[in-house]
């Protein structure tokens, strides 16, 4: 009987609503930090389109098609049963969705070092919502390392693809410490069975605010992800529909951005994240998380 109910609310989100990404609201503190890194961006991205040495003396930050940055990933899949119904996945299919996240981070400088997988089986845990006492306990257990480190959790989520926590200041031991990390529908790993969210960009996606970026639809045409070289989107994409363009006029240059990694396009349409993001990437990173880690450089955006 939990095999049939668990099929049917698949069938349910496949075929009624795109993504399914919790993320929808960013909390103000996040989004009023986002619209001055942009303001601080601005001069800064115009120089990397004229030249990386320009960008480089401008300061505020680094070349971000040279820059690179190594963290740590934990891939943590808890599971109902011992199947694959119950949540259940492999090692390797683990370390296939680290290998994939590497694939789509390359372009960023990005690079996830994988150092463990964990298995648990908690039945309670595997499928508990987000923002819960539940949640709390699963990962004051099992999460490892620190602010910045990624901890990913694979499991059967009811009714969403995956949820990440946005940055913010955070006191070690404090709920939202451990609270960090993803949340991600097991079955979207490359080659798992949630077609047409089944290449692994689902964990790209949800990582993708974990690092600072917000939906490319977030706040439509006009304030859209507080990133300028994203076109703008009015809402999310379904599929993969080539020249969709839901913000038109001089105001909003180019099509809708169906193949960024932060729209809600089908895996097999996704494949970029923009300058922009990457440098919006490495402001998050340098204010939330680096401070972390004892080779810190952050200079104080
Ligand atoms: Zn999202």
């Amino acid at each position: 009987m939990k095999f049939t109910v668990f099929a049917t609310i698949s069938l349910l989100i496949t075929s009624s609503v795109a993504r399914r990404c919790a993320n929808v609201e960013v909390p103000e503190e996040l989004r009023q930090e986002a619209a001055r890194f942009r303001a601080l961006s601005a001069s800064s991205l115009r120089a990397s389109i004229t030249g990386a040495d320009a960008l480089r003396k401008s300061g505020g930050y680094n070349d971000p098609t040279t820059r690179t940055q190594k963290i740590k990933l934990y891939i943590h899949n808890v599971y109902i049963n011992r199947t694959a119904e119950g949540g259940y996945i492999p090692n390797s299919d683990m370390e296939k969705q680290a290998k994939a996240l590497n694939e789509h981070y390359a372009q960023t400088g990005i690079y996830f070092d994988l150092r463990r997988v964990t298995h648990t089986k908690n039945a309670t845990w595997a499928t508990c919502e987000r923002d819960t006492p539940i949640e709390q306990d699963m990962k004051r257990t099992i999460r490892k390392g620190d602010y910045g480190d990624m901890n990913l959790y694979l499991r059967p989520l009811q009714g969403w693809l995956g949820w990440c926590t946005f940055p913010k200041d955070v006191v070690r031991g404090s709920d939202d410490y451990w609270k960090d990390g993803c949340d991600v529908l097991q079955s979207t790993v490359p080659g798992g069975t949630f077609f047409p969210y089944n290449e692994g960009k689902t964990s790209t996606h949800e990582i993708g605010h974990w690092l600072g970026l917000l939906h490319t639809f977030q706040g439509g045409c006009d304030e859209g992800d507080l990133i300028d070289d994203t076109p703008a989107e009015a809402i999310y994409t379904d599929g993969c529909p080539i020249g969709k363009d839901t913000c038109v006029g001089p105001a909003y240059p180019g099509v809708d951005p169906i193949h960024n990694f932060m729209d809600y396009s089908d895996d097999a349409c996704l494949n970029q994240f923009t300058p922009g993001q990457t440098v919006r990437i490495y402001q998050t990173w340098d204010r939330y998380r680096a401070p972390w880690k004892s080779n810190s450089s952050y200079t104080g955006y």
